[in-house]
Formats: structure tokens, C-alpha cells, sequence
């Protein structure tokens, strides 16, 4: 018996896995006054097969997570027959996927510039209804991370603007606000994140009339815990629902 290994129980099935998050995830809504059913859980299956994704879905998961076009749109076709999956993307896109991604996903978390906006404003196919949109901000100030520099409020007034003119593109739908702090071992180390990302929300919310941003997309398996305490809409769980990752592909 390992204590170190509480976070990610051992168990072997997604149905067990799935019991225990969403146990975690009630737990943390009591702690926090808040009700469970505002938190919807968005499972991580980059690097996962189309196998394991359907076995995911056998137990009640709908909403899937995926970084990478080329690797989520070979899993769009394999699951094709599932006709209530919802694909989300999570990964920074490049412009040159732009088209695709804004036509193939429900929803993306990582909108990182309003060039990227544009590009899915133009491209969206007016058929499919807006696409919903959460800017991603980077509030741990980390270099290697995409998403709006925002560890400064002296950067907000500029988030401010960009969203605003996000806002005004009319195949988008903004609703939120994405962050991704760094993989931590102790989750409350990355509190601090969560509450600025929150009180960003609250800034852009006051700051813009017409304008309510509803959704936090943060926390993983290692954090999500401390992330509904702080405020987190959507959690992005990974290994503590499917289990543990395949090694990264070579071609990816
Ligand atoms: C991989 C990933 C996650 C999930 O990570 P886990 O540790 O497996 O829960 C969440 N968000 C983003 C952006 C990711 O890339």
C-alpha cells in the first residue's frame, strides 16, 4: 500500500477511475459550496487509442479532449458511429490549421490570438452554429507555454481589448477563459494560478458592459481538486480517467 499513489488510485477499469473523479469532484464542490453538476468533466485522450475512447464513452463519458488535428481527426473517423461525442480541443493550434480545427471541434480551449480568432471566424461554415471559443491566458508566466500573457495585471487591459474584438466576430462564441499552470506534485502550489485566473474572469466581466464570461477551463488529474475550489467550470482529466498515457510518437 503506497500512500504517494492517493491522488491516481490504482484502479483498473475507467468505470472505477470515473467513480473516484467524480467523487473528487463532488468532495471538492461541498468544500466549496458549490453544486457538482457545475463542473463538467472533459477526459484527455491525447495519445489514447479509439479503443480505449470507446470504452471511455461505454461508461457515460462524452466530452473528449485532444491536442493534435491529424491525431484527433483519425479518432473522429474511427468513432464516427458515436453521434453524441463532443471533441474539444485543447492543444495550441497553428494557423495553418486553423480552417480544420474550427470545423472539425465542438469546442476549443486554446485560443491564443486574435489572428487565430479571424482565421476560425473566417473559416467556420455558417451551417454548424458559432463555434464556442475559451482564451487561453498564461498566468504563470512559464515561456514555453502558449496562451495570453496575463501574470502581470498590467497585461489585462490588453486582454481586455482582445477579447472585446473576439467578442465581436460573429462564428465565435466566447464563454470562458482556459488556463494551464505547471505539472506540480503538491496541488495547492498551483492555487495561486487558479484564483488569478478567476479574478481575471471578474476583471473582464466588470470591465466590458454587455459581456459575461461564464466558463474556467483548468484543472488535470494532478489538480482538479483545488481548481473547483477556486472556481473551475470545466476540468481537462487525463490519466486519473484512462489511465496512464502511451509514450509520445515519434511523428507527432
Ligand atoms: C494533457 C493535458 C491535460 C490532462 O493532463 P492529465 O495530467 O493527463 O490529466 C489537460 N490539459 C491540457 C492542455 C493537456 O495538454
Amino acid at each position: 500500500m503506497d500512500n504517494l499513489t492517493l491522488n491516481i488510485p490504482e484502479s483498473n477499469t475507467i468505470q472505477e477511475r470515473l467513480a473516484s473523479v467524480h467523487e473528487k469532484i463532488a468532495l471538492a464542490c461541498k468544500k466549496s459550496g458549490r453544486k457538482p453538476d457545475s463542473v463538467r468533466l472533459v477526459a484527455v485522450s491525447k495519445r489514447q487509442s479509439p479503443e480505449l475512447i470507446r470504452a471511455a464513452y461505454s461508461a457515460g463519458l462524452r466530452s473528449f479532449g485532444e491536442n493534435y488535428l491529424e491525431e484527433a481527426r483519425e479518432k473522429m473517423e474511427a468513432l464516427a458511429d458515436l453521434k453524441d461525442i463532443q471533441w474539444e480541443m485543447i492543444g495550441h493550434v497553428q494557423s495553418r490549421k486553423a480552417k480544420a480545427v474550427a470545423n472539425s471541434f465542438h469546442r476549443v480551449h486554446s485560443l491564443d490570438s486574435e489572428k487565430l480568432a479571424r482565421l476560425f471566424d473566417q473559416a467556420r461554415e455558417t451551417g454548424k452554429g458559432p463555434l464556442e471559443v475559451l482564451v487561453e491566458v498564461n498566468v504563470s508566466g512559464e515561456e514555453s507555454k502558449s496562451g495570453l500573457m496575463a501574470l502581470e495585471p498590467g497585461s489585462w487591459p490588453k486582454i481586455l481589448e482582445i477579447v472585446q474584438n473576439v467578442r465581436a466576430l460573429p462564428r465565435l462564441r466566447l464563454t470562458g477563459l482556459m488556463c494551464m499552470p505547471p505539472l506540480v506534485t503538491d496541488m495547492e502550489a498551483n492555487r495561486p494560478y487558479f484564483q488569478k485566473t478567476r479574478q481575471l474572469l471578474s476583471y473582464i466581466n466588470e470591465n466590458l458592459p454587455g459581456i459575461n464570461l461564464t466558463e474556467l477551463s483548468m484543472g488535470t488529474s494532478s489538480d482538479f481538486p483545488v481548481a473547483i475550489e477556486e472556481g473551475a467550470t470545466i476540468v481537462r482529466i487525463g490519466e486519473a480517467l484512462l489511465g496512464p498515457r502511451p509514450t509520445k510518437k515519434e511523428n507527432n
